[in-house]
């Protein structure tokens, strides 16, 4: 019997990723637990900080990525993965082959250089986030120290990983890079920061710039997290994104910014999966 080594709180098809990503079939997602970052605002909070979801072994993990595979999803979404990092390297490792989809990595961005090393030929497509310029915001909202040094090097060894974006001729990715920004209300000069600092990386890169920051039961009070972004601010960090020199990305709707587009983490399609095993 294996051990029972990663813990996983949802296994199912998602429709709200870039479009790219998500198509009109979804993106196979895998929640795993935990999260290197405990950010005050989680919209999944009950997975990255409370931990819910069940401990499976690596046969079981497999099973869940040729379950979405047959299920018809466009790639498999590694959602939350860097606390599982070298235990992923040796089960991508057994699992690619029989993958036909690609494998997404789609992180907080606060991870080590030499973690990532290894998932080359592994991972398919990088999905960060990069959340802050502004190491003391960092600090205060979700408890990582240095991120934006260890967030640029990280996302920078992504890109030397995956430095070309290419997609089918359905418009789905099927190699590359996005990193994801989600303005936050009240600080947009750290979002300008993160822009200069992926422009720096590199003006081709994508970049989904997010609106649907909502603020989560934990910190409706909050003097500043407790409302959503303005359209305003969210028009100041589009104009900045041209500005730098960036040209390839995506932008929401402000209206997107509703609890609906957060997946229940009742497992999905696991116990299914479990009881067929
Ligand atoms: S990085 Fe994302 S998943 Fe992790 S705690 Fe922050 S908001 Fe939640």
């Amino acid at each position: 019997m294996q051990e029972k080594l990663f813990k996983i709180a949802r296994v199912g098809l998602h429709y709200f990723e870039e479009p790219c990503i998500s198509g009109e079939s979804g993106s196979g997602t895998i929640f795993f637990s935990g999260c290197t970052l405990k950010c005050k605002f989680c919209q999944n909070y009950s997975i990255s900080a409370l931990n819910e979801g069940i401990l499976v072994d690596r046969e079981t993990l497999k099973k869940c990525m040729l379950y979405l595979q047959d299920l018809g999803a466009n790639n498999i979404n590694l959602v939350t993965p860097a606390l599982y990092v070298n235990l992923l390297k040796n089960s991508l490792y057994e699992t690619k082959s029989a993958l036909k989809i690609p494998i997404v990595w789609n992180s907080s961005g606060f991870e080590s250089e030499k973690s990532l090393e290894g998932l080359e030929g592994l991972v398919d497509i990088f999905l960060p986030d990069y959340k802050y310029s502004d190491d003391d915001l960092a600090w205060e909202y979700s408890n990582a120290k240095g991120y934006n040094e260890i967030a640029f090097k990280a996302i920078s060894k992504m890109r030397k990983m995956c430095p070309v974006d290419e997609f089918d001729d359905n418009g789905l990715m099927k190699k590359g890079v996005i990193v994801r920004h989600l303005v936050l209300p009240g600080t947009v000069d750290n979002s300008l920061g993160v822009l200069d600092r992926i422009a720096e990386i590199d003006k081709d890169m994508y970049v989904s710039v997010m609106s649907q920051y909502f603020p989560t039961e934990q910190v409706k009070d909050h003097p500043v997290l407790g409302r959503r972004i303005t359209e305003e601010e969210y028009d100041k960090v589009i104009n900045h994104f041209f500005e730098v020199g960036l040209h390839n990305g995506f932008s929401q709707d402000p209206s997107s910014a509703i609890e609906e587009y957060v997946p229940d983490f009742n497992l999905g399609n696991l116990n299914k999966i479990l009881s067929n095993l």
